[in-house]
């Protein structure tokens, strides 16, 4: 089933005046006046237009820092009025929705945790029913592409139409460097699927440390993503939450002047012409693919006749084994990666073993 949705770009908002990559900046939390407004001035003064700070904090446990609440609303109104910036804040209920409207909150995002809960996710669609506040949705914390776009949709039929993604990776228990899974095959999945929809990556979050900022932000950029949310804050070893992920402002500057911002296409007509010769051979080799493919499963058919007649089993243990380990490094000779063969072999070796069966 398709799900549409209904949907301006976010270069339709009026809030993002740079060139890509539209920059979300901002503390992970607003702590105090003095530090909302020098995060907010230094942002200002390189061109970052949409401020962000989460006024109420989903925290893990009880005890921590869990924001301010409505007294940070006032500080972001000051943000607005006294530098012209738009602002937004993390919602997560009706009350929530109700006291930004009341302060005149420019935007708001849907926090990882809410967005993996329908029940809250409706409360907050019918809050915001009848405002066109733009909407960013993080993707929930399981890799549920289902479950974030339902999230959308919610928004969508209550009239929102101003809708936005980010994409802030997943929880797991895998050993990785991060903070969080990046699975950047979901992002590039929900972006085929809603090409028009404005896609932030939030590096900050997946990364949950400093130094993989720059990484992830340029492999974002890299995919083709609208924009970036990162966290912003005055002295980040001194911020009550996140404090390992967050920059200075001038050290966000740095991070965004040193990515490499590459077009999704480009007019010059020698390039066109040397991608399609380039696509071109592509398409042969994958159409000789195709047949080698189908050779070799005939092949596996036959196999399967002949151990049927002699009475053996289908699967040989042993001699998978033992063909998978040499393709990996036959493989990695040639600079493709263990893993990559691995996973083309297991698929091809499964359908063989399927037509074994016919
Ligand atoms: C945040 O943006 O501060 C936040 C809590 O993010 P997430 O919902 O992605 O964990
Ligand atoms: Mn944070």
């Amino acid at each position: 089933m398709s799900h549409e949705l209904d949907i301006i770009p976010g270069t339709a908002w009026g809030c993002f005046t740079l060139p890509r990559p539209m920059c979300i900046a901002g503390p992970c939390s607003a702590e105090s006046e003095e530090q909302v407004m020098e995060t907010a001035r230094g942002l200002a003064a390189f061109g970052i237009h949409v401020f962000r700070a989460g006024i109420w904090k989903p925290r893990t446990h009880p005890g921590s820092f869990e924001g301010v609440g409505v007294p940070g609303l006032k500080w972001l109104r000051k943000v607005k009025q006294e530098l012209g910036m738009w602002v937004c804040t993390e919602v997560a209920s009706e009350k929530h929705v109700l006291e930004c409207i009341k302060y005149g909150v420019d935007m708001v995002w849907i926090g990882a945790r809410t967005s993996a809960n329908p029940f809250l996710m409706q409360e907050i669609a019918d809050a915001l029913e009848g405002t066109d506040m733009p909407v960013l949705v993080k993707n929930p914390v399981n890799p549920d592409i289902d479950l974030w776009i339902g999230a959308l949709e919610r928004l969508n039929r209550a009239g929102l139409r101003r809708l936005g993604v980010i994409h802030r990776g997943f929880s797991t228990s895998a050993p990785i460097p991060y903070r969080n899974d990046p699975g950047w095959k979901m992002a590039i999945e929900l972006r085929t699927r809603y090409p028009r929809m404005a896609f932030f990556a939030d590096p900050s979050h997946m990364a949950g440390d400093r130094k993989y900022l720059l990484e992830l932000s340029q492999r974002a950029m890299d995919l083709g993503l609208d924009g970036l949310m990162v966290e912003s804050h005055c002295n980040p070893d001194c911020a009550l939450s996140d404090a390992k992920q967050q920059l200075t402002p001038r050290d966000l500057q740095t991070l965004l002047e040193s990515l490499a911002i590459r077009e999704s296409t480009s007019q010059d007509e020698s390039y066109r012409d040397g991608i399609e010769a380039l696509r071109a051979r592509i398409d042969v080799i994958d159409d000789n693919l195709l047949n080698l493919l189908n050779d070799r499963m005939n092949v596996s058919r036959k196999i399967g006749e002949y151990k049927r007649e002699h009475n053996v089993a289908i699967l040989q243990a042993g001699r998978w084994e033992s063909l998978l380990s040499s393709m990996e490094e036959r493989a990695e000779a040639l600079g493709i990666s263990r893993d990559a063969i691995r996973a083309i072999m297991t698929a091809i070796h499964d359908e063989s073993v399927r037509v074994q069966k016919l």
